[in-house]
């Protein structure tokens, strides 16, 4: 862990434990991970206390507000971004959560705006849900891309205006631009406001914690090729929806892809090494470096991380064993 802005930031590079974190999460049904889970809401807790249910102005454009919705994975809470100074958009709503609804229409009616569009990144359930109930109170057009057909997807969102990448959204003061970046969720979209090369990343990147890749909608070769994709704009700094502002978003961005590489290298070893296994046999190799009681966690990301093997064309996947009991078994490519 260092320690950065007065919040503790955990380091990608150093801890296999934090690498897993939102997986932690995602699959916290394993009860021998409560331990873990443990460790990593102690290191957060400091930083949740100082941004959950706050409103804080992050620019001369932009306000953040963050949800009371902190946990392992949500780390303080969403951030909602409230962008422009009359007619605003909001970008990630949030979850379905009455103090956060209360506290936008207050800031809302306080700063004298109005909703022009509800943007969610994506529909995650801590980022859409609420669109539907700030549109009933505030009004404003429901912009997006829907949600795929998925029950850990919020189907409650359709957009009534369909982004696709490259659409601009221009309110008076501001401008936004679409970037459809898959990886984390096929539907997820990034958005650049152009006046201060500001980039809302929603959960492609997040302060402090790690983004969940699980396929099948989640995808890692689109995700390292969405992060490689953000070297194509001008950017000055990164509004994650979890965590603090981040700066140097070219160096964030390759620093993910260069972590993720390195575990797919060991993946590659794995494979080298046994020349074909499951995941259960894949797991202890391409993890040696975490407890063996996060194996049932690791695996998740590890199949990520084969499934891009795979569409590289360095493996190979079939299903294999007795009838009814068939598993995955990957291999290296001739
Ligand atoms: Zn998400």
């Amino acid at each position: 862990m260092v320690k950065m802005s007065g919040f503790f930031r955990c380091d990608r590079t150093q801890s296999p434990l934090l690498e897993l974190q939102g997986y932690l999460y995602e699959y916290s049904t394993f009860q021998t991970i409560g331990f873990f889970k443990q460790v990593i809401s102690m290191a957060d807790s400091q930083k949740r206390q100082a941004l959950t249910g706050q409103l804080m102005r992050i620019s001369p454009l932009v306000w953040r507000l963050t949800a009371p919705n902190a946990g392992v994975m949500t780390g303080p809470g969403t951030n909602t971004y409230i962008v422009g100074n009359s007619t605003v958009a909001i970008i990630d709503p949030g979850p379905e959560h009455s103090e956060h609804l209360d506290n936008l229409l207050n800031m809302l009616d306080k700063h004298n705006l109005a909703v022009g569009w509800i943007i969610p990144t994506h529909t995650h359930m801590d980022h859409s849900p609420m669109a539907v109930l700030l549109q009933e109170k505030a009004g404003g057009i429901l912009a997006g891309m829907g949600a795929p057909k998925i029950a850990t997807q919020d189907q409650s969102f359709v957009p009534e205006m369909k982004l696709q990448h490259g659409d601009r959204i221009s309110g008076d003061d501001f401008t936004l631009e679409t970037i459809h970046t898959p990886g984390h969720a096929s539907n997820h979209l990034c958005f650049l406001l152009k006046e201060e090369q500001l980039l809302f990343t929603g959960d492609h990147i997040m302060e402090g914690s790690t983004v969940v890749i699980g396929p099948p909608d989640g995808n890692m070769k689109a995700y390292l090729n969405s992060l490689k994709m953000l070297h194509d704009y001008e950017l000055e700094t990164i509004a994650p929806a979890h965590g603090e502002l981040l700066k140097q978003p070219y160096q964030v961005a390759d620093g993910i892809i260069a972590h993720r590489l390195k575990r797919e290298k060991k993946a590659m070893d794995a494979l080298n090494q046994l020349k074909a296994g499951n995941l259960d046999q894949l797991v202890p190799l391409a993890y040696d470096d975490v407890d063996p009681r996060l194996y049932p966690v690791a695996a998740f990301s590890l199949k990520a991380h084969l499934d891009k093997l795979v569409e590289d064309g360095f493996a190979n996947v079939e299903m294999a064993g007795v009838r009814g009991k068939e598993m995955s078994m990957w291999s290296l490519a001739k």
